[in-house]
């Protein structure tokens, strides 16, 4: 299954831009981490619980994506991602993506069909047994009945990708655009073997997947630091990578294969544990950042002051005041204390630097609030209902926010994730 057509390149940065207006902003992260000598390659991704929400069309994303390439001379490839799309939503995303992120997740552990089954295990002796993974020091034991159990939880959604992958190659026609298969969205973390097994499911359903979004140990919540036991997530990252180099030989999966983190902005006390393993095993990654874009325009607007402020506590109200109907799609991939959320009449008093400091993500900052930014992050809805009073505003301050757009892209996620230095 060698990769004839577009190729996702090593290093790779999903960026969100809900509004369609911050495009070159983040592209403009890419030049600087192409003037530091690497190339980050942006993927646009929007999802469509997104589209609903703001009321958009996967065309405006391309438009927005096409216009900044085109005003930064951008050479680099770039692409499009329909995010987490399913068989029912993929329709609206074929002409404007190159890049699809087939969402599997909702399968998981639906009984495969015992003839599936039956015959996925007998495909597969190879994976019966010891395996020793290149780079690591673990062996992986794979029994038959364990080997059975990975098919009956997995095979079901991996079948799922391959219903929707062919949607898609039908109409675009192989090589023409990147798979990932996504199971992030779940319950329960995958293990390095089941991914290597899930992996060999996916070579035989025929999609060439260029990356893959298993679900890691910890919490990945939205727009805020890791939160879990980091020594784990590096020994399994690595095991992943480990698994997925074996997937390539093994399988024939295209050779760029590589791991996606999804929900991946913020994760600060992870990302050395992700460059260390990059670079010790040559290996590429696509980090997915969780539309927090959005932040960065309502910091922006804060620190403009003047209306830009007035806007950003006023949409802090309404998100205080609408708290529980904002969260509940987003209940299981965020953590809101309601106690270390600020009165809305005391964020009325407060200065351009105090609604700053407290929604800016800088680690290790004294004034910074993870509540209230998960908050801010899940409220998005406020502002696109406020329509076109807050694109006005947008535009009418585009310099301040470009600068928090293109730092907080850059200096917090490119530079430790892909450069390894510290943010
Ligand atoms: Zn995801």
């Amino acid at each position: 299954m060698a990769n004839s057509g577009l190729i996702l390149s090593k290093y790779s940065i999903g960026t969100g831009d809900r509004f369609s207006h911050q495009a070159k902003a983040q592209l403009q992260a890419c030049v600087k981490a192409l003037e530091s000598g690497i190339v980050v390659v942006p993927v646009w991704n929007k999802s469509n619980r997104e589209h609903t929400i703001i009321g958009s069309e996967p065309s405006s994303a391309r438009q927005a994506a096409d216009a900044a390439v085109k005003a930064l001379g951008w050479k680099q490839p770039y692409f499009c991602d329909a995010d987490h799309i399913t068989l029912q939503t993929v329709g609206r995303f074929i002409d404007s993506c190159d890049f699809f992120t087939l969402d599997v997740a909702d399968f998981i552990g639906q009984p495969a069909q015992e003839a599936d089954v039956e015959i996925f295990v007998n495909r597969h002796p190879e994976l019966l047994g010891s395996i020793k993974l290149e780079g690591t020091d673990e062996i992986f034991e794979i029994t038959p009945q364990s080997l059975r159990e990975a098919a009956q939880k997995f095979l079901g959604a991996v079948k799922k990708a391959g219903e929707v992958y062919r949607k898609i190659e039908s109409v675009k026609g192989a090589g023409n655009f990147i798979p990932e298969v996504s199971m992030d969205e779940t319950d329960r973390a995958q293990s390095p073997v089941e991914l290597l097994i899930i992996l060999a499911a996916i070579a035989d359903e025929g999609i060439p997947v260029q990356t893959i979004a298993p679900k890691f140990s910890g919490r990945f919540n939205k727009g805020v630091d890791y939160v879990g036991d980091v020594a784990q997530f590096e020994r399994e990252f690595a095991l992943d990578v480990a698994a997925i180099a074996y997937a390539v030989k093994t399988f024939g999966l295209p050779a760029n294969l590589k791991l996606s983190v999804h929900s991946g902005s913020d994760k600060f006390s992870i990302y050395p544990a992700i460059h260390d393993t990059i670079k010790r095993f040559d290996a590429g990654v696509h980090l997915k950042t969780a539309g927090t874009t959005w932040l960065e325009e309502l910091i922006g607007l804060a620190e403009a002051g003047g209306d830009g402020l007035a806007l950003a506590k006023e949409i802090y109200a309404e998100a205080f005041a609408h708290c529980d109907e904002l969260c509940a799609p987003y209940a299981t991939v965020i953590d809101i204390d309601p106690a270390k959320l600020p009165a809305p009449s005391d964020v009325r008093n407060w200065t351009s630097e105090q609604y700053t400091s407290a929604l800016r993500h800088v680690p290790g900052a004294a004034a910074y609030n993870s509540s209230l930014r998960q908050l801010l992050h899940v409220g998005f809805k406020v502002a696109a209902k406020m329509g076109r009073r807050y694109l006005d505003l947008l535009e009418a301050n585009e310099p301040v926010i470009a600068r928090n757009v293109t730092e907080n892209l850059y200096d917090r996620h490119i530079v430790p994730v892909f450069l390894g230095r510290k943010a």
